[in-house]
């Protein structure tokens, strides 16, 4: 055979727009494959926003998406269960990362220079404690990390972006105005059921609680809770949602803000990874 159609990998290496080494940058993502966020968004919403942001970060720094770990837990405990029906309490969340990691690394045909897990959930925000664990597990550094927004991130003169903006600097939302303006963005918002929701939150936004008690963050938890929900009352952000939900009657889902966030949290993932 002639030697000319032999190709190596070294010479495969030098093709195309992505370097070898940031390639070699490993990137998986955990989210939420089945938590209620209110009638127009599916189930695994937090684990569809987080695995687009890690494609276009991929598409952006060359860095290779190995894919992602199908596991939740949340920081409030087993009151979870109630909205998220496949909580598992947080020593066997990290485990079965762990296990994945281990298996999922191994798999690789190179060894990585660094592994990324992009956290697309809120009660997984524990995670990156176990970064020297996870790295022992994958031979690899692992950083895990829940992406915020990159330094400069504006929304000013827009009402529901400044509203979202007081929200999350008082400790996060659920099912709000992020998290539908995103997911409007992504394309994965039901308008029709939006509608049927804010119909009904417009004539009776506790009406709209009971009937989808996990938006406004998690606001029928709130409100029509007994004392086991008092972890989700403690939540400053949360209770800002309810209030804001019950004068304003109505869930936006802003598909301009939406694009501002993605392309903002994108930014702030791309800067991790080429660090
Ligand atoms: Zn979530």
């Amino acid at each position: 055979m002639a030697e000319f159609l032999k190709l190596n990998e070294e010479r495969l290496n030098t093709y195309g727009n992505h370097r070898k080494e940031n390639r070699e940058a490993v990137v998986l993502t955990v989210g939420n494959d089945m938590e209620a966020h209110g009638y127009a968004m599916p189930p695994d919403i937090d684990s569809r926003t987080i695995r687009a942001l890690a494609y276009l970060a991929c598409q952006r720094t060359g860095a290779t998406f190995l894919g992602h770990l199908p596991y939740s837990t949340d920081s409030v405990g087993d009151i979870a269960l109630n909205w998220s029906p496949q909580y598992i309490p947080y020593a066997e969340f990290v485990e079965k990362v762990a296990g994945s990691l281990s298996h999922m690394i191994g798999s690789l045909g190179f060894t990585p220079r660094k592994v990324f897990i992009l956290i697309g959930h809120g009660g997984n925000r524990l995670l990156p404690q176990e970064n020297e664990r996870l790295s022992k597990v994958a031979r690899a550094a692992v950083e895990s990390f829940l992406p915020g927004f990159a330094d400069g991130f504006d929304v000013s003169g827009n009402e529901a972006g400044d509203t979202m903006m007081r929200v999350l600097a008082a400790g996060g939302e659920h099912a709000y105005i992020m998290e539908h303006s995103a997911a409007a963005y992504l394309g994965d918002v039901d308008r029709r059921k939006l509608a049927v929701m804010n119909r009904v939150a417009q004539k009776d936004p506790l009406e709209a609680l009971r009937r989808w008690p996990e938006i406004a963050g998690l606001g029928g938890y709130i409100e029509f809770g007994g004392n086991e929900f008092d972890p989700l009352r403690e939540i400053e952000g949360l209770r800002f949602c309810l209030e804001d939900f019950k004068q304003r009657r109505a869930i936006i889902a802003d598909k301009k803000l939406g694009n501002k966030i993605v392309e903002s949290v994108m930014e702030c993932i791309v800067k991790r990874i080429e660090e």
